[in-house]
């Protein structure tokens, strides 16, 4: 209680230091307007790599490989103002910027039939510690926590582990990238059997070559998962 009301206090005056205003028309009061959000278009549909489709590849869940299932992608990264978005998302300590990105991603996830909410089970690319300490949160917990509350579905931030702290994907070619996050994930602890059977939905603010979904991927196959999707906000 007194946290939050010290939070509010924090916030307050953080507003009154630096006014918020949105990204996309400079509106008053809101990182995103929602006016300017509903201007970010949603993907229909869309997977990557093709292989694979995200019913059946739900439904037959025992033919499943030892790979990730496939990535959905909410949004584009050529849209200028989600890609300016994202940025200040992270970059910039905009916590609050969760909301009307999760909603993109939410948006995106009602195309699908996700009404058997026990199947499924949320779970976000954890950050190493050292940068959660840094930027004060890990975007894509926040981004999962929105999904799981609109569609009721479990999120389960504590199954994965980063255990090592790698340098960003960005500024690396395709190859150093498999190489920069290879085994950077552990399992942090033994899961109930029951949990096995659920389809994981990895969330991730964007993705580039889909290296640190597939390692995620890899590792929680390894333990037991049958099946495991990404989803990202844009392909980078
Ligand atoms: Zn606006």
């Amino acid at each position: 209680m007194i946290i939050k009301k010290l939070q509010n206090i924090k916030k307050y005056f953080l507003d009154l230091l630096f006014p918020i205003s949105c990204i996309g028309c400079g509106k008053a009061d809101v990182w995103l307007c929602e006016k300017c959000l509903n201007n970010i278009p949603v993907n229909q549909k869309f997977f990557f790599p093709q292989a694979g489709d995200f019913f059946n590849s739900f439904s037959n869940s025992k033919t499943s490989s030892c790979e990730l299932d496939g990535i959905l992608i909410a949004s584009s990264y050529e849209n200028i103002l989600l890609n300016k978005s994202i940025k200040i998302f992270k970059y910039n300590f905009a916590f609050d910027l969760s909301r009307p990105l999760g909603k993109i991603l939410i948006n995106f996830l009602r195309q699908f039939d996700l009404s058997e909410k026990d199947d499924f089970l949320i779970v976000p690319i954890p950050l190493h510690k050292k940068r959660f300490s840094w930027r004060g949160f890990n975007q894509s917990e926040l981004l999962a926590e929105e999904i799981g509350t609109f569609f009721k579905i479990k999120t389960a931030a504590g199954i994965l582990k980063r255990i090592k702290n790698t340098k960003p994907q960005t500024k690396l070619k395709r190859k150093e990238r498999q190489k920069n996050v290879k085994n950077i994930f552990s399992i942090s602890f033994s899961l109930p059997q029951e949990t096995l059977y659920k389809k994981i939905i990895l969330i991730d603010d964007v993705t580039t070559t889909g290296s640190t979904l597939r390692e995620a991927a890899k590792i929680l196959k390894k333990a037991g998962f049958k099946n495991v999707w990404g989803l990202v906000l844009a392909k980078g």
